[in-house]
């Protein structure tokens, strides 16, 4: 069996608690609803919210056994501790794969780690179609050339990020708006998946491919092996970085 991928899904969990059509479809939270489809022999999943305490549940315990941490967040970002952000931020550089889903746009999370606003236009509820745009990335494996969602907030170009390394979904509203739905950075050692679908008024995170997606983007973007030591500072190595018998090779 392969290795075990510890994920931490981060959810704000508030609109689950005060909206009743959000309740509905996610009377757990969101995030307890994510783990119930998302958690096998492969994936352990460990459930943190904004109110579980002054560290919304990301204590240094969880941050370091966590393999991949996602994130939703929406009407509370401003009420992320700054110090846990910057714990996050530097997990990821660190190697710790980061998930952003939907309004985690706004995070401070994912404006620390990627380093741009994350504006973008935003509107009603429509029909989108999420084109698979980059069908040979393992995120996509599995998903069609592109699949239909009945319902899910306009999200629109600009969309201030930094240029994606990959892009792997594009998505298109029926009232003609376009956006990067599906995007890839590195940061340090670590991986970033942004996907956009999510909004909470909808039963996006019942959609079979959704959640394909979301497992593929776990399994993408755990921590793998490194030939490298990874550091998180600047070391000066002297004027000799090989070792001895690694100059006789050159020499000879
Ligand atoms: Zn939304």
């Amino acid at each position: 069996m392969s290795k075990v991928i510890n994920v931490t899904i981060w959810n704000e969990f508030r609109h689950e608690k005060t909206v009743d059509e959000v309740k509905a479809l996610y009377p757990d939270g969101l995030h307890a609803y994510l783990k119930s489809v998302l958690e096998c022999d492969e994936v352990k999943i460990t459930l943190a919210a904004l109110d579980d305490g002054p560290e919304h549940g990301l204590t240094d315990d969880v941050l370091n056994n966590t393999d991949v941490l996602m994130w939703w967040g929406h009407m509370a970002h401003h009420e992320v501790n700054d110090d846990i952000v910057e714990k996050v931020r530097e997990r990821v550089y660190m190697g710790m794969g980061l998930i952003v889903m939907h309004s985690g746009h706004y995070s401070k999370v994912f404006q620390r780690v990627v380093g741009t606003t994350g504006n973008l236009l935003w509107g009603a509820n429509v029909k989108e179609i999420i084109w698979n745009i980059n069908p040979t990335h393992p995120i996509a494996e599995g998903i069609p050339s592109h699949f239909k969602l009945d319902a899910e907030e306009i999200y629109s170009e600009p969309f201030q990020i930094p240029q994606p390394e990959e892009q792997v979904f594009q998505g298109w509203y029926e009232t003609g708006f376009v956006f990067r739905s599906g995007c890839c950075w590195t940061r340090g050692f670590g991986k970033i998946f942004y996907f956009q679908p999510g909004h909470e008024t909808v039963p996006t995170f019942y959609n079979k491919y959704v959640q394909k997606i979301l497992a593929n983007a776990i399994r993408w973007a755990a921590p793998k092996e490194t030939g490298y030591q990874k550091i998180n500072y600047a070391p000066c190595v002297g004027d000799q970085f090989v070792s001895d018998d690694e100059l006789d090779f050159f020499k000879k």
